[in-house]
């Protein structure tokens, strides 16, 4: 099938062409996001193939239909940026990959908790200044800690398994209960007890409009003073301003993530000849207690395999037999996953 690869990398076109040698796509590559202003490098390509910060909003897929493409294949497991009922309309198919690697980001994830609760990005900096001191850099044993894992899911079962092994006391919160877990000792109880009860939250569950901003003024009052947040989800899920306004009161002791609400005008890219002008952005940066990363946690070798893989055979088997096991219907939005 002949695809217009958008947010290209060197990395992901080194995956994606090793993986090709496999299923002979016609694989064009384009630096830019899809959007409005880009949507013309599309036409006349019957598939598309994008990532987590590209916009698939209504105007960009009626765009895309006008020129020809039929198929938009994610090369992730989020489709929050997918307008899934307009798609269904123009007659579009949409595929993703569910699961690449939960082990990547989840390992990630608990790679931040560490991170902050035992201040190793201090330690760092520190040590390499020949400044040896340990003032500043008390952390907690996780053994006994009581961490709360909002969407246990494929990942949120990985967290599960991991933090289980270190001891931790396990809390959890879903719309849909995973029986793997509770076998793992993972409690479920309501939002609000997770939230008052956990010394870490840690937030798996997908950006929909039941999520957005889940992390808010009224549910960070919830929470225990003090307490670690960790996003490797979606930024949206947490409002980030007042998240901002709590880290400054100290309601909120420490903040590791990985995603932010406006990621899409920085992640990914090298701005660091530029001036950040997002102020919210800007004043995380500034905390000592904040851990901001830009959308890595999925970045290891295996998941770029299976990424690769994953896509392009969910183009071939629509190619070929026209549906994939992969393939989105609005309703998943809200539906179990
Ligand atoms: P999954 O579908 O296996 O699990 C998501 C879980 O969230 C499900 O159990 C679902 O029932 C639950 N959920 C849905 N709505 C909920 C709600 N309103 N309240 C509580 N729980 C709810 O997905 P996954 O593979 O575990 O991935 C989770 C998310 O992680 C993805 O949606 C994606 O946004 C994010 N992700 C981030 C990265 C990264 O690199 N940072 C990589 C992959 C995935």
């Amino acid at each position: 099938m002949r695809v217009a690869v958008f947010s290209t990398k060197p990395y992901d076109r080194t995956f994606l062409d090793r993986a090709n040698s496999e299923f002979g796509h016609e694989l064009t590559y384009f630096e830019p996001h899809l959007k409005i202003e880009t949507v013309s490098l599309a036409e006349g390509f019957p598939a598309v193939c994008v990532f987590v910060n590209d916009v698939l909003d209504g105007p960009v897929l009626e765009k895309l239909a006008q020129g020809g493409t039929k198929v938009v294949a994610l090369r992730c497991a989020g489709f929050n940026n997918v307008d899934l009922p307009t798609a269904e309309r123009l007659g579009m198919k949409v595929v993703r990959v569910p699961a690449y690697s939960p082990h990547a980001v989840a390992e990630y994830t608990v790679g931040m908790m560490l991170t902050l609760n035992r201040k190793i990005h201090r330690a760092y900096a520190r040590v390499r200044e020949g400044n040896f001191s340990l003032d500043g850099l008390l952390g907690f044993d996780m053994h006994g800690r009581t961490v709360g894992i909002v969407g246990t899911g494929k990942i949120g079962a990985v967290v599960t398994r991991i933090l289980a092994g270190f001891g931790c006391r396990l809390l959890g919160y879903d719309v849909y209960p995973n029986d793997e877990c509770r076998e793992l000792g993972l409690e479920y109880v309501s939002l609000e007890e997770l939230l008052g009860q956990s010394d870490i939250v840690t937030l798996h569950c997908p950006l929909t409009p039941e999520t957005r901003h889940l992390i808010n003024p009224q549910t960070i009052q919830q929470m225990k003073r003090g307490a670690m947040l960790i996003n490797t989800s979606r930024g949206a899920v947490i409002d980030t301003e007042s998240v901002v306004h709590a880290l400054k009161s100290g309601q909120i002791g420490l903040l590791g993530i990985d995603v932010y609400e406006e990621e899409g005008d920085y992640f990914f890219e090298d701005l660091s000849e530029r001036v950040i002008a997002d102020d919210v952005l800007s004043r995380l940066l500034t905390f000592p207690n904040v851990l901001v990363t830009g959308h890595q946690a999925f970045f290891t070798l295996d998941a770029l395999d299976a990424i690769a893989a994953t896509t392009l055979r969910n183009l071939q088997e629509i190619e070929t037999v026209g549906n994939s096991p992969n393939e989105l219907v609005s309703e998943e939005v809200s539906g179990p996953q």
